[in-house]
């Protein structure tokens, strides 16, 4: 990757959308001005509904060509079909992205992978909108056949229906699962989309380095509240300057006492999965053993009510012992779907 140094984070920012000729250097100067390396602004732009605006197009091209030339910045934008990857390597784009509607799509990625066939550029996948790891991966995977070899994944949140204080919630499991998977893939975090509105954006990344991912792609504008697309969420480049000076970076490597401290906390913690998986396991037999008396007895596995007042009792305890709502509902619903697989089992035996 172009701008990629052992300093962490990598940070690409810019306007979510190229609007005017004079934005995109306005802006583009002051980040290069903050040392900033990597440029980004969205061409062509996948809207939720029509009508709205769907980016400059192609004659915005030439604008990111004169950032390179005026500033030395890479640059990098969104590519969602054949046409726009010509049109972008027409114009010198360093750096191309599929966004998060894109990545969703197979055909649309095996299009963009098979048109970049052996090509040496580096391309950035974000998640699908959906949690989808498989199919996070599986964009990942066509690109790197294609022989693509600068790849890196962007987290960028998903879309869920329940309210959550995020725009796309961050599901953080997900990204770093995708690591575990593939150790070596850099990982950027969009702390932007993630957030939705510019208030969360030092919190988000923070996190995102806590995690140890490797970089931020953060939308700036020099005049964010006129944004045409996404104005809740930019900042200015002086915004940015202020968030990254803050941003605390804390290493992943430690020292041999540190490692033992660890262990030790390590080990207290394999003791507590140890229990909990003792103590499912023992549920789990239970709900055997109520399969079994269901079943002699003739009665549904399921009664709503009870299941209503579980959940009800059980986030009310979990919220006494520090515990989030969102937290204890989530472990109860799973925990329930395998009590009920357990009931069906013995049911049909
Ligand atoms: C963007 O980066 O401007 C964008 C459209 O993002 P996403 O694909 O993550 O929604
Ligand atoms: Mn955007």
């Amino acid at each position: 990757m172009p701008g990629v140094s052992d300093k962490r984070p990598l940070v690409i920012a810019g306007p979510c959308s190229a609007e005017s000729e004079e934005q995109v250097m306005t802006t583009a100067r002051q980040l290069n001005e903050e040392g900033i390396k990597i440029f980004r602004a969205g061409i062509w732009k996948p809207r939720t509904r029509p009508n709205a605006f769907e980016g400059v197009g192609s004659i915005g091209l030439p604008w990111l060509k004169k950032v390179k030339e005026h500033f030395g910045m890479y640059t990098a934008t969104e590519v969602a079909n054949v046409k726009h990857v010509y049109e972008a390597l027409k114009f010198g784009v360093d750096i191309l992205w599929i966004g998060a509607r894109t990545s969703a799509n197979p055909f649309a990625v095996q299009e963009i992978a098979d048109t970049l066939k052996g090509m040496d550029i580096p391309v950035l996948v974000k998640n699908p909108v959906n949690p989808d790891i498989e199919l996070w991966i599986g964009a990942l995977e066509r690109l790197n056949n294609s022989g693509i070899k600068k790849l890196a994944a962007i987290h960028r949140g998903f879309s869920v229906h329940q309210t959550c204080q995020f725009r796309n919630d961050p599901q953080w499991q997900i990204p770093i699962e995708l690591r575990r998977r593939i150790p070596n893939l850099p990982i950027l975090v969009d702390p932007s989309h993630i957030c939705g509105s510019s208030e969360l954006l030092y919190e988000v990344s923070q996190r995102a380095m806590d995690l140890d991912f490797h970089g931020l792609i953060i939308e700036t504008h020099c005049t964010p509240e006129k944004a045409w697309s996404d104005a809740k969420q930019q900042i200015t480049p002086a915004g940015l300057k202020v968030l990254l000076e803050k941003l605390i970076l804390r290493h992943s490597d430690v020292d041999r006492q540190q490692s033992k401290k660890l262990e030790e906390f390590r080990s207290r913690i394999d003791k507590c999965d140890d229990e909990l998986l003792n103590i499912l396991e023992q549920r789990m037999q239970v709900s055997e053993e109520i399969g079994e008396f269901k079943k002699e007895n003739e009665i549904t596995i399921l009664q709503t009510e009870r299941w209503d007042t579980i959940v009800k009792k059980r986030t009310g305890m979990g919220l006494k012992k520090g515990l989030s709502e969102e937290f204890v509902s989530t472990v109860f619903a799973a925990i329930h779907q395998e009590s009920i697989d357990h009931q069906n089992k013995v049911m049909n035996e």
